[in-house]
């Protein structure tokens, strides 16, 4: 068995062999790829069944389905990514040839989260093999059956050489950051995220962060209440609750709350029946500490429970929960729930909700219900987030052309499409310089004088 240095030492000695160079190399990495998505469905919806009782709806839509469009786009389009992008020139350059080459990084490390166990490794992947590095890939440890899935198939479809699993929980990947990376990318919690940088800063190592946080959900002005509440209710309970762009809480008026609660309560009935825990089309929460861990927020929240708040150990269930009356220094609000749990707060002016907002870390994702485009714009305008989506949730990380990433406290730098291979290429500045004009050089040349610098 191979120790984690031997591992990355072998995926170094294929870097520079130059085997991930060509063009006909990584596209026949990436159909590989395409071909371990597709033949492998049903083994996938079954780990992750197994790991979050994930609909098989919602594993196609957001674990194959994504990765697959990611996968397209990129075959199409990666090498007109990797053409040299040539740059304006002015004078003193007119006759030389300038242009920024995108280059491979070397052996990137991409360490993934259980909530999208699959999709977490697999974008990242899609880009750091696109852009002609090696990788490896660290699952993660909580979602057990993608982890072992994973590392049965990565191996058979992809290049030993070049790309490796390594399996391990927090013990195993602070061994494995000891090594020498040319990049990490890392998706995961911010407390994490701090040990990440540590390790990384000891190789001074460059870091993509992509971390979650409060996404905040602001309906104001005249709004489709109907239309909001089946949106919300979608996006918040999608996965249990468990995704980084789920709207975290709602912030409206008093009087948006009052006409949104039997607009929640019908849309929450109409997808999930009277009794959700009974319902294929709910997931279940990730493990017994994860369920722990919001009940205990659930018990110590002085808001008003309107909706739900059953829960079931045994089964890891949490009804779809919905509370009114939450203060801002309420314990629901202090941290990223990640779980099927809603609270709404009041804000009664368009200044107050974006002065809420505004007093928070920066969101990953940032969401406006309102019939009112000025008043769309007007949040987009006053706030910052890693990403922003108006009368919808969650959807608009399914477009690869948009680049997917935090700001802040949500993360660092960005993915998804081409925005993924650059995240794993290095823009190397070139200027190609003949010998012409080497009387004219002569200007910048000592000795100095006061009419060379009249030029
Ligand atoms: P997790 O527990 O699966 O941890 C993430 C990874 O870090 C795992 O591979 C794990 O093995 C590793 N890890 C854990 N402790 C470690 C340590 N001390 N040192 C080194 N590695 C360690 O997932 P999590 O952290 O619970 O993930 C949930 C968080 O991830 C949420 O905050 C969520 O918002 C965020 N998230 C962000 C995105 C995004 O794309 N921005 C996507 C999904 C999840």
């Amino acid at each position: 068995m191979e120790t984690q240095s031997q591992v990355v030492d072998r995926l170094r000695s294929a870097f520079r062999s130059g085997i991930t160079i060509p063009e006909e190399f990584r596209r026949a990495q990436l159909t590989r790829l395409m071909s371990m998505m597709k033949d492998n469905e049903e083994l996938i919806l079954k780990a992750l069944h197994k790991d979050l009782a994930k609909p098989k709806f919602e594993t196609i839509l957001s674990e194959i389905e994504i990765v697959v469009n990611d996968l397209h786009y990129a075959i199409n389009n990666f090498s007109s990514w990797m053409q040299p992008e040539y740059v304006g020139k002015n004078l003193a350059t007119k006759l030389d040839t300038c242009f920024v080459r995108r280059e491979p990084l070397g052996v990137v490390l991409i360490i993934g989260a259980w909530n999208y166990p699959l999709q977490l490794l697999i974008l990242p992947m899609i880009g750091a093999i696109a852009a002609g590095n090696c990788a490896i890939i660290k699952p993660s440890e909580v979602s057990a059956a993608t982890d072992s899935l994973v590392a049965e198939l990565i191996p058979k479809y992809l290049s030993k050489d070049c790309y490796a699993v390594v399996r391990g929980g927090a013990e195993e990947t602070k061994a494995l950051l000891k090594n020498r990376f040319d990049h990490i990318f890392y998706t995961g919690s911010q407390n994490v995220a701090r040990s990440i940088l540590q390790a990384a800063s000891v190789h001074l190592t460059p870091v993509t962060l992509e971390l979650g946080g409060k996404c905040p959900c602001f309906i104001y002005g005249r709004v489709n209440v109907v239309a909001a509440a089946r949106r919300l209710v979608w996006a918040k309970y999608f996965n249990a609750g468990q995704s980084c762009v789920a709207p975290d809480y709602v912030l409206c008026s008093a009087a948006t709350r009052d006409a949104l609660l039997p607009a929640l309560r019908q849309a929450l009935e109409e997808f999930y029946g009277k009794e959700p825990q009974t319902c294929p089309d709910l997931s279940r929460i990730a493990t017994p500490r994860h369920w722990t861990r919001l009940m205990d927020l659930l018990g110590r929240s002085s808001g008003k429970v309107v909706v739900g708040g059953e829960s079931n150990e045994e089964d890891k269930y949490i009804a779809p929960t919905v509370l009114v009356d939450v203060a801002e220094d309420d314990v629901l609000m202090q941290e990223e729930i990640f779980g099927p749990i809603l609270p709404i707060l009041t804000v009664e002016s368009l200044e107050e909700g974006i002065e809420f907002i505004n007093r928070k870390e920066k969101a990953l994702a940032l969401y406006v219900f309102s019939d009112e485009s000025s008043v769309v714009k007007t949040v987009l305008e006053k706030t910052s987030s890693g990403g922003f989506c108006s009368n919808d949730g969650i959807v608009h990380m399914t477009l690869p052309s948009l680049p997917f990433g935090g700001v802040g406290a949500s993360g660092w730098g960005s993915y998804h499409g081409r925005w993924s291979f650059e995240t794993f290429s290095h823009r190397r500045g070139c200027m190609l310089r003949g010998w012409a004009l080497e009387r004219l050089n002569g200007l910048r040349y000592p000795p100095y004088s006061e009419d060379k610098l009249s030029w």
